[in-house]
């Protein structure tokens, strides 16, 4: 389809064009049941095979381990913030925060209203260009569990590794890089993410968890706000958001389409690589912001020789048919989002027009 932009929005963001056509297809009457998925019962069982279908896939793709449950609540990454402390930041526990960038810092924020933390590792003295060291964590006997965001957004820094936690669940905002690469479910209690980037639209967020942690929710908790409630309730404890839960899972078997994790990872290396190599090699034209080791492949971001050259970069780059190229607000600078479904050909033609730009520009 020729007339699909050039999206590197940092979310909502890229959809797969066949899961939108897919969609499409089957948007007014769905598998002939003489309605959209959106104007049907969330009791009835064409979506509850849908909504199970998206669970079981999802583990499916992070191979299935045993005692792991998926739940579709809504609220986006930010009600995660505060449910997690709710549920787990009990009385004369503490809880350990990874302070990588403005998303950590959102979630420490929430943490702090609720209970007690500390700050486990850092990278503020670096300004968040980097990630924090996390090899060697010093956890004190009450952590309740420890907190990390594997890929800041903001930034676009993200984790290669992980901490490891032993007996103190470990616990991930995954909002911008989940099912980007193979990752071991094991290592963690619990990750989560707002499917607005790499799994679907927005409206949905995705927690898994080990089944024992969603059985832990205080007494005094209200209802909404238990993770026991919709663990016992298959995430159907109220109106689940159907149609974003049913995109999720579309988006879960383009994934499987190609190649699974692995697949996808390559992918976005490939992509990733002809990006940072085209700012490297730019003779600091373009100059990337994060050092090396803690570049994301989902977000890159980086500078020009000055903002005004840098708003001549977005204003030409929008005439271009390029959209989302300006960085976070809070950072100023460049940013392209290359999540999973953001094609390799986008990034080629922003490479492209990134080395027309210098010529006209350096
Ligand atoms: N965490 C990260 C890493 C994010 O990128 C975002 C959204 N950009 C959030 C949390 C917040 O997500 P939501 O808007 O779904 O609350």
């Amino acid at each position: 389809m020729s007339n699909r932009a050039y999206n590197f929005n940092a979310g909502p963001a890229a959809l797969p064009l066949e899961v939108l056509e897919r969609a499409q297809a089957e948007f007014v009457d769905f598998r002939g049941t003489g309605m959209s998925i959106m104007e049907m019962s969330h009791r009835g069982a064409v979506y509850e095979a849908v909504h199970n279908e998206a669970a079981s896939r999802l583990l499916k793709l992070l191979g299935s381990p045993s005692g792991y449950q998926v739940l579709f609540l809504q609220g986006g990454a930010s009600t995660q913030f505060a449910m997690i402390p709710m549920n787990f930041l009990t009385a004369g526990k503490t809880a350990g925060y990874v302070k990588s960038g403005s998303w950590a810092n959102k979630a420490i924020k929430e943490a702090k209203l609720i209970g007690e933390t500390f700050i486990a590792a850092s990278s503020e003295e670096n300004k968040y260009m980097s990630v924090p060291d996390v090899g060697s964590l010093k956890l004190p006997d009450n952590a309740a569990y420890v907190h990390i965001t594997s890929n800041e957004t903001i930034e676009g820094t993200q984790f290669r590794k992980f901490p490891d936690t032993g007996s103190v669940p470990l616990i991930a905002d995954m909002s911008s890089d989940i099912l980007c690469r193979p990752f071991d479910l094991k290592q963690f209690g619990m990750v989560y993410a707002g499917a607005q980037k790499n799994l679907g639209p927005s409206g949905v967020t995705v927690v898994i968890a080990r089944e024992e942690l969603l059985r832990e929710s205080p007494k005094h908790l209200p209802t909404m706000f238990r993770y026991d409630t919709h663990a016992e309730n298959n995430s159907l404890y109220n109106t689940p958001p159907s149609f974003s839960v049913y995109m999720v899972n579309e988006v879960l078997k383009w994934i499987e389409e190609q190649g699974g994790l692995q697949g996808i990872e390559q992918k976005n290396e490939q992509k990733a690589g002809l990006l940072y190599e085209a700012i490297d090699a730019s003779g600091g034209f373009y100059r990337g912001c994060v050092e090396q080791g803690s570049r994301s492949t989902m977000n890159v971001t980086f500078r020009l020789a000055s903002e005004e050259l840098e708003k001549l970069f977005v204003k030409e780059s929008e005439q271009a048919g390029f959209v989302g190229l300006k960085g976070h607000r809070s950072v100023g600078g460049l940013r392209a989002s290359i999540y999973n479904a953001v094609p390799y050909d986008s990034i080629k033609a922003l490479v492209e027009f990134m080395d027309h730009f210098q010529k006209s520009h350096g």
